[in-house]
């Protein structure tokens, strides 16, 4: 076997036990009785330790060693060594007894969060908090990446961005969004939700949600969907992957655009080439770009008004209860209802990225010393108040909601927000090389979109970092300008402004 050969081999090795444990979390979250929780985690923690021993193995840096020897490697050999390279010394330079720590952190730091939010006092966190910070500042410092610890956590999730870059682009994009939704919430005609939450037979919902990916072209005999209490999308190999979808009996919403959206990210795992298959190549550039893939699926296609144009007579003969009188441009409207509202996960389109530059900036405030975590609730508040004109009644409502900080996730939420704009460029660009895309959705027709996908995003897994891969579709870095333009185009005539 050659030096780069070698090389593959090991770390599809690493990759391998990393698809095992995500078989272990899937059946987890779906299938897995209550009572078997323990063990399970015995389990995953057992797959982790070898896969982690594996990667800081004398083993790895040798075989590391020796492939830098070999001389004029393709593109795809070069990105494979510069790939596994970063790996290796991400889990070289953090100590394992940090890594034990943060760990514990996160599972101690988790309940307590549970508890604060559901006694709305942020008292009960504030201590757990200050202890991820401190660790995560720790984490920073060994790792090192970039000018700043925010710079360094921020690799993890979105590699190649720096939080400086981040900001120029989100300042625009800041001012922007808070001029259009200035400009719909004066309308005098806006449309509602309430069609939506109304009751949906819950089979039906399932129903219509797999005619509809099924037409987005999801493999069904190298993948399938079940359904979890909080919907995600993983990998079992490079030809398996999973997507799951939560129903609810009184809103259309969650299971529809839910289930639209994991088929989005489903769809780039199963299109990298094959050369890749199974290797740690076979990943998205990033978790932006991944984002990227499942909203545009979600909602520059399946909140589209084309997109309806097709589906919507078949939606009617599932429900004909709630729409058989209803009108399909009424309904088009009410799914891009746009409300300033508190709940992240709730948000529209318009708001949604409102709700991450707040996060970001505090997140950019706490790491650069710049933030008592004492004083969060408080900036938070007044931050939401400024951007999205909401003020939360109490913590649970405001920075309580999620997740994230909880987890030691520092870095993680901009990647939503960024998801926006790298959609909204590569979609630009689609559309300038098939201008008949919408064309398309109202025949039903969604392969010439895939292809493209396929062609520019989705084969190349993380053989092409966000940044590079943008500026390889569009010629131009990543610019907000694009993502503004569609809200425009699209929110302005449906609130009549
Ligand atoms: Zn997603």
């Amino acid at each position: 076997m050659t030096k780069i050969k070698k090389l593959w081999k090991h770390f599809s090795d690493i990759k391998k036990l990393g698809y095992t444990a995500n078989l272990l979390h899937w059946d987890m979250q779906t299938y897995m009785p209550e009572g078997s929780n323990e063990g399970r985690s015995e389990l995953l923690a057992l797959i982790e330790e070898i896969s982690h021993n594996k990667l800081i193995s004398k083993k790895t840096k040798d075989l590391i060693k020796n492939a830098e020897k070999v001389k004029d490697l393709d593109l795809i050999d070069s990105t494979m060594l510069r790939e596994a390279k970063r790996d290796y010394e991400k889990a070289v330079k953090v100590p394992t007894e940090l890594v034990v720590k943060i760990s514990r952190a996160q599972t101690i730091g988790h309940k307590a969060w549970v508890k604060s939010r559901e006694k709305r006092d942020f008292s009960i966190f504030l201590p757990h908090l200050e202890k991820m910070i401190k660790l995560k500042e720790e984490y920073a410092d060994k790792l090192d990446l970039g000018e700043t610890r925010y710079d360094t956590l921020l690799d993890d999730y979105e590699p190649g961005v720096s939080s400086k870059w981040i900001a120029d682009v989100f300042d625009d994009l800041k001012s922007e969004l808070i001029k259009i939704l200035d400009k719909l919430m004066s309308s005098s005609d806006k449309p509602d939700q309430s069609i939506l939450k109304e009751n949906y037979n819950p089979s039906k919902q399932w129903d219509f949600g797999l005619e509809v990916i099924k037409k987005f072209n999801f493999d069904f005999k190298h993948g399938r969907q079940d359904k979890a209490v909080h919907p995600f999308t993983t990998s079992l190999s490079s030809t398996d992957t999973r997507i799951t979808t939560r129903i609810s009996e009184d809103f259309l919403s969650p299971a529809l655009f839910g289930t639209i959206h994991e088929c989005g990210h489903a769809l780039y795992d199963m299109g990298f080439m094959k050369e890749i298959h199974n290797t740690i190549l076979a990943n998205g550039a990033s978790m932006g770009i991944h984002e990227s893939q499942s909203r545009m699926y979600e909602n520059f296609i399946g909140r589209g008004k084309e997109f309806w144009d097709y589906w919507y007579p078949t939606l009617q003969k599932y429900f004909p209860e709630n729409l058989k009188d209803y009108q399909k441009d009424e309904f088009y409207r009410s799914i891009n209802t746009v409300i300033p509202s508190l709940i992240r996960v709730e948000a529209d389109e318009v708001t949604y990225s409102l709700h991450i530059i707040l996060r970001f900036e505090l997140e950019r405030q706490i790491f650069e010393g710049e933030v008592d975590p004492k004083e969060l609730p408080d900036l938070w508040n007044a931050k939401s108040e400024e951007l999205l004109t909401v003020l939360p009644p109490n913590d649970s409502l405001g920075l309580l909601q999620d997740v994230h900080w909880s987890e030691g996730y520092f870095g993680y939420f901009p990647t939503y927000a960024l998801g926006n704009l790298y959609c909204a460029q590569i979609y630009e660009d689609a559309l300038e090389k098939h201008p008949n895309l919408p064309e398309q959705y109202s025949k039903g027709e969604f392969s010439t979109i895939l292809e493209y996908l396929r062609e520019n995003v989705h084969q190349y897994g993380r053989i092409y970092q966000p940044r590079e891969l943008i500026q390889k579709i569009s010629g131009k870095e990543l610019d907000a300008k694009y993502f503004v333009k569609y809200l425009k185009d699209k929110f302005y005539p449906i609130y009549g402004v």
